[in-house]
């Protein structure tokens, strides 16, 4: 299994649930980076407040899994601190931008549009340059079917589903 960002680094087996939560805190700024991308005013500073302080998280995250290492479980709190509130400004928001209430959904243009090391620019940074690897947007929907899976109690299937999508 590899590493969630694409870069071919291999994970221990200790790491799959580390990349699982990557995997979620990643969806979750792809979700408020479209909305910031479209550039509404509402709640614009709490959109870029969840993205400001969730990106650097990420990052941590990555740092982490490169290093074949663990997070302490402070870090894990504060990650899963910022998962809670991100979900909640979903459902507080939903009716007023584009963000999913509950269950996160990309279409397939979306999709291919997520920047798996830095998804807080996957709508508003500047267009990708062209992918070192040949990951399809397939991939990227195994790894929201994946995400699902996990919200719905399934981590079993979450896991074969992220492990399809990390060996590839
Ligand atoms: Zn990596």
């Amino acid at each position: 299994m590899n590493c969630i960002c694409g870069c071919g680094t291999e994970l221990g087996r200790d790491q799959v649930e580390l990349n699982l939560v990557a995997g979620e805190v990643a969806i979750e700024l792809v979700v408020w980076d479209k909305a910031r991308a479209l550039g509404s005013p509402i709640a614009a500073d709490e959109v870029a407040t969840l993205l400001a302080a969730g990106a650097p998280r990420y990052q941590d995250l990555l740092a982490t899994i490169h290093a074949g290492e663990e997070p302490g479980e402070r870090e894990l709190e504060r990650i899963r601190a910022w998962l809670a509130d991100s979900r909640a400004a979903r459902l507080r928001l939903h009716d007023q931008l584009p963000v999913p209430k509950k269950k996160i959904k990309l279409s397939e243009a979306e999709q291919a549009r997520i920047d798996r090391r830095h998804p807080e620019r996957s709508f508003s940074g500047e267009a990708p340059e062209a992918p070192a690897t040949s990951e399809g947007p397939e991939l990227e929907a195994l790894l929201v079917v994946a995400l699902a899976d996990v919200r719905a109690g399934r981590p079993e299937e979450a896991k074969r589903a992220l492990r399809r999508f990390l060996s590839e």
